[in-house]
C-alpha cells in the first residue's frame, strides 16, 4: 500500500491546522496530537456522540481513542452531561469544599479496598508528582525506581529513559531537565526480576518508592505476568520501599478499583486520572490513612490546587462513577472487547499476518509482531511503518485510532456489537491493504 500525499477528506482540518501552527508549538496543546508519526494533518474534531466523533470536514469516525482513555462511557454521555449542566447552573468554582467533591471522595473510598483517603488534583501528571513527593516525605528517601516503557506524565524526574546496563540512573528524555533531577530516578526493564533484585540490593535503602503502571499501556500494551507483579509487591515490602501503582489509565478501566482490584494486589499509593473525571480534568492520589496523614494541612508534605476538586469536574466524575458501579459493567465491556478482538485475531491468523492484538478488559493494542511483548525493548521501531499505513487507511474508512503505533485503543460502553463488527471489518480490510504489497 502506498502512502497518500494528499488528504481530500481532511481539507478543513488541514486549513485549521495551518492556522493553529501560527499560534501553538506544532499546532497543538499536547504533542502526539500533531500526527507526527502518522500521515496527514490531525483531525479537528467538532462533535462526539456515543462511540462516534465528527471532524471539521463532517466525516464520521468510530472512535477507539476515547480522548486517550477517559471516555469509557463514550462521548456526550447523557447522565454526565445532565449532571454537568446542573452543576454549572450553580456556579463553576468556589475554592471551598463542596458536596460533589465529598460525594465522589466517599464513593471512591467505599468501593476501593486499597484507598482509605484520597486527594483530588487536576491531572494525572499532578497526581503522580504529588504522590512521589508524599513517598519521599514519608520515607525520608530521595530516589525513585521506574520501569522502562512506563509513562507517568511529564514531571521532570520521570521523563527519563534507561542508559545501557541492567540497573541505571535515568537519562533525561527532554531538554530542560537538570541531570541531577534525572539522577534521582533509577530505571530498570519490565518483567525482569534480576534487575529488580539488583536495584533493591544496591539502592533499596535510598529508594522512596517504586512506580509502575501495573498495566503498562503507554508504550504499547506491555502486559505483565501476575507473578511478576506479586514479586514486585513482595520485594517492595521486604525493602520497606513504597509501591506506587500509577493507575491513570488502568484505574476504573479494567475494574472499579483499577489494576489493583483486577489483580488483587495492594499498592501503598495509587494515582488516578482520565476516567475519574468523566471527561473533565481530574486527577487523584491516595492510600492508607497513615500515609495520607503526611499531606498538608495534616502533615508536612505540601500540596495544593486553586481548581482542585472543581465542582463541575466532580459532578462529571460522580455521574461517570455511578454508571461504572452498575452490575456487570466491566464484565459486559470485557465480553464485547473479546468478541471484537477475536474477529481481528481470526483474520490475521487466517492470512498469516505478522500482527497480534494484546488486550486486557477494554484496552487493546495493535502489535505488528507475533511474539508476546512484555518489555519496551521488544518492540521493533521498524514495525511502526505498518501502523502508519494502517492508520491512514482506517481514517479513509471512518475508524479513528490514536495517532501512534505505541498508543493503545479503548472500547467504550457506547460501542455496540454491531458497531464493533463493522469496525472489525474495516480494520481487517485495512490490514489486507497494508500487507498486500509485502
Ligand atoms: C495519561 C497518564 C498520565 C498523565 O496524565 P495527564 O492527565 O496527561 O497529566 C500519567 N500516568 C499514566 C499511566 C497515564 O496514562
Amino acid at each position: 500500500m502506498k502512502e497518500a500525499t494528499s488528504f481530500p477528506r481532511r481539507e478543513k482540518s488541514a486549513e485549521l491546522f495551518a492556522r493553529a501552527k501560527a499560534v501553538f508549538p506544532g499546532g497543538v496543546s499536547s504533542p502526539v496530537r500533531a500526527f507526527k508519526s502518522v500521515s496527514g494533518p490531525p483531525l479537528f474534531i467538532k462533535r462526539g456522540d456515543g462511540c462516534y466523533v465528527w471532524d471539521a470536514d463532517n466525516n464520521r469516525y468510530i472512535d477507539f481513542c476515547a480522548s486517550w482513555g477517559p471516555l469509557i462511557l463514550g462521548h456526550n454521555n447523557e447522565q454526565i452531561r445532565e449532571r454537568i449542566f446542573k452543576a454549572v447552573a450553580s456556579g463553576t468554582s468556589f475554592g471551598t469544599p463542596t458536596l460533589n467533591e465529598l460525594e465522589l471522595g466517599e464513593l471512591l473510598v467505599k468501593n476501593n479496598p486499597y484507598l482509605e483517603k484520597v486527594r483530588f488534583v487536576s491531572s494525572g501528571t499532578e497526581a503522580v508528582m504529588s504522590a512521589i513527593r508524599l513517598a519521599r516525605g514519608f520515607t525520608g528517601r530521595s530516589k525513585i525506581l521506574k520501569f522502562e516503557g512506563c509513562y507517568h506524565g511529564h514531571l521532570d524526574s520521570l521523563l527519563v529513559k534507561a542508559g545501557s546496563g541492567l540497573v541505571t540512573f535515568g537519562e533525561s528524555t527532554s531538554a530542560g531537565i537538570p541531570p541531577s533531577f534525572a539522577a534521582e530516578t533509577l530505571v530498570i526493564p519490565l518483567d525482569d526480576r534480576a534487575a529488580l533484585d539488583e536495584a533493591l540490593e544496591k539502592y533499596g535503602h535510598d529508594i522512596a518508592c517504586i512506580i509502575i503502571e501495573p498495566i503498562p499501556a503507554n508504550n504499547g500494551l506491555l502486559l505483565q505476568d501476575y507473578s511478576f507483579l506479586k514479586y514486585l509487591r513482595q520485594k517492595a515490602t521486604e525493602h520497606k520501599v513504597l509501591l506506587l501503582f500509577d493507575e491513570v489509565i488502568s484505574g476504573f478501566r479494567v475494574h472499579f478499583a483499577g489494576a489493583a482490584g483486577y489483580y488483587d494486589i495492594k499498592p501503598d499509593l495509587v494515582t488516578y486520572g482520565k476516567i475519574i473525571g468523566g471527561g473533565m480534568p481530574v486527577g487523584a492520589y491516595g492510600g492508607s490513612n497513615e500515609l495520607m496523614a503526611f499531606i498538608s494541612p495534616d502533615g508536612p508534605v505540601y500540596q495544593a490546587g486553586t481548581l482542585s476538586g472543581n465542582p463541575v469536574a466532580m459532578a462529571a466524575g460522580l455521574a461517570a462513577c455511578h454508571q461504572l458501579l452498575s452490575p456487570n459493567f466491566y464484565c459486559d465491556l470485557d465480553h464485547k472487547t473479546n468478541h471484537f478482538i477475536k474477529n481481528l485475531t481470526d483474520h490475521a491468523t487466517e492470512n498469516k499476518y505478522s500482527v497480534t492484538f494484546p488486550k486486557v478488559g477494554s484496552i487493546f493494542w495493535i502489535a505488528f509482531s507475533t511474539e508476546t511483548i512484555k518489555r519496551a525493548d521488544q518492540i521493533d521501531p521498524a514495525s511502526m511503518k505498518f501502523f502508519k499505513l494502517l492508520h491512514a487507511a482506517l481514517l479513509e474508512k471512518g475508524v479513528y485510532m490514536g495517532p501512534s503505533g505505541y498508543e493503545v485503543g479503548f472500547v467504550s460502553a457506547a460501542h455496540t456489537i454491531e458497531v464493533l463488527n463493522e469496525a472489525a471489518e474495516i480494520i481487517n480490510w485495512a490490514m489486507d491493504s497494508v500487507f498486500s504489497d509485502l
